[in-house]
């Protein structure tokens, strides 16, 4: 059997090279932090991490999960349900809603999972789940795993989810989702504007917080904090692995009886592994670590300006940004990729998004900023993006 299949493989393997969409890995030697070292002892610096506060390689995160693991083991060996929790999970979920404001915390192993989780627990066939257009593939998973009705909007797009939501007056309940940062664009999602139609049209609010969280808000707690939402929002997931550590793990966090009602159903947390201990003890160190400065978030803001105002007075078309994702604009996906390339053989690693995954003639550079730069690196990457733009004809 496996012959023919592997042919199979094969031949749709060959497609997806010839289509340019190959998917390859570089290989680090290092920690990731703001300068790395690859296999063969080169070093450069990365600018396509969600390393957002500079945590990955932060010697208080690392300390607090060795003690953990010395103290506490390596695994849990178990589902909660089964074997119970250790009290360093019941400190994050604790610590994660303090941070958020909200009244209860679930954690998972990923967002991926908070999202794949989230809805069919909580609505059935005779609901209603109105989603954002570009909102992030684990959503969009989350909502095929839910028998609700589905509505989609075009991204961001007030007048449209208003259609939606008159459309959806036919179900039961509804619940607009969203991602608070696209990652793509960098944008905010009009978070004050959603939850007034939400009110509107009796909708319950979810937001991803996942390229949010760390980032948008003047301390950066998220959508809430930035437009003074604070009680208005039933339900945030988001992840440990962006700007909080940069590890693994995901959260859910909100109204107390919604997370109740998902540590009774939902399929990822019932059925997989709870978080070890050390990343529990390093989460509980980071929450620590951010209620006492601010100065992270801070510097990062400073860079992500620093960066695009340069990068502005340069030539280039810079999409409008409020978060630390800078997309530089090219408009052609072979035009991206030679870009991305050229800019690797600069020692400065940044992505290129070509369609599928933006729209066709919006390919780009996506850079993320981060805490963990500082400025002579930055100007490194300005005057590679420079050097490039010119030589392939990009600005002047
Ligand atoms: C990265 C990301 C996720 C996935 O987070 P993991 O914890 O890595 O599974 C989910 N949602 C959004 C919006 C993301 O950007």
């Amino acid at each position: 059997m496996y012959g023919r299949f592997q042919q199979h493989l094969k031949d749709q393997l060959a497609e997806i090279r010839e289509a340019g969409l190959y998917k390859a890995e570089r290989t680090i030697c290092s920690p990731q932090g703001a300068e790395i070292t690859l296999a063969d002892g080169s070093k450069a610096l990365n600018f396509c991490a969600n390393n957002y506060l500079g945590l990955s390689d932060n010697p208080r995160l690392i300390a607090a999960a060795k003690k953990a693991m010395d103290e506490r083991g390596f695994g849990m060996s178990s589902v909660r349900f089964i074997c119970g929790k250790q009290d360093l999970h019941e400190q994050l979920e604790k610590a994660i809603s303090d941070y958020f404001h909200t009244e209860d915390t679930i954690l998972y192993a990923a967002c991926f999972d908070a999202n794949g989780g989230v809805f069919e627990p909580l609505l059935t066939k005779d609901d209603a789940i109105i989603s954002d257009a570009l909102n992030h593939a684990s959503i969009i998973d989350g909502v095929r795993l839910c028998k609700a009705v589905r509505y989609r909007y075009e991204n961001a797009d007030m007048e449209d989810l208003e259609r939606c939501l008159k459309e959806a007056q036919a179900q039961r309940f509804r619940i607009i989702c969203t991602d608070g940062v696209f990652s793509m664009d960098g944008n905010v999602a009009p978070m004050d504007k959603i939850c007034d139609l939400a009110e509107k049209y009796d909708a319950l609010v979810l937001v991803d917080e996942s390229h949010s969280a760390g980032v948008v808000g003047p301390t950066g707690r998220g959508v809430a904090e930035q437009f003074g939402l604070y009680g208005r929002i039933d339900i945030h997931t988001g992840t440990l692995g962006k700007s909080f550590g940069g590890a693994v793990g995901g959260f859910t966090t909100g109204r107390k009886e919604i997370i109740e009602m998902l540590r009774q159903r939902s399929r990822p947390y019932l059925f997989s592994n709870s978080l070890p201990p050390m990343l529990c003890a390093a989460g509980i160190e980071l929450f620590k670590m951010l209620g006492e400065s601010n100065e992270l978030h801070d510097r990062q803001q400073a860079n992500v300006k620093y960066f695009k105002d340069q990068m502005e007075a340069a030539g280039f078309d810079i999409h409008p940004t409020e978060s630390a994702i800078v997309a530089v604009m090219l408009y052609d996906p072979i035009l991206a990729g030679n870009f991305a390339r050229e800019m690797a053989k600069e020692n400065i690693f940044v992505t290129s998004f070509t369609y599928p995954v933006v729209p066709k003639g919006k390919d780009r550079i996506r850079v993320q900023l981060s805490a963990a730069h500082d400025f002579a690196q930055i100007d490194r990457a300005v005057a590679a993006f420079i050097k490039v733009g010119r030589k392939l004809g990009v600005i002047k």
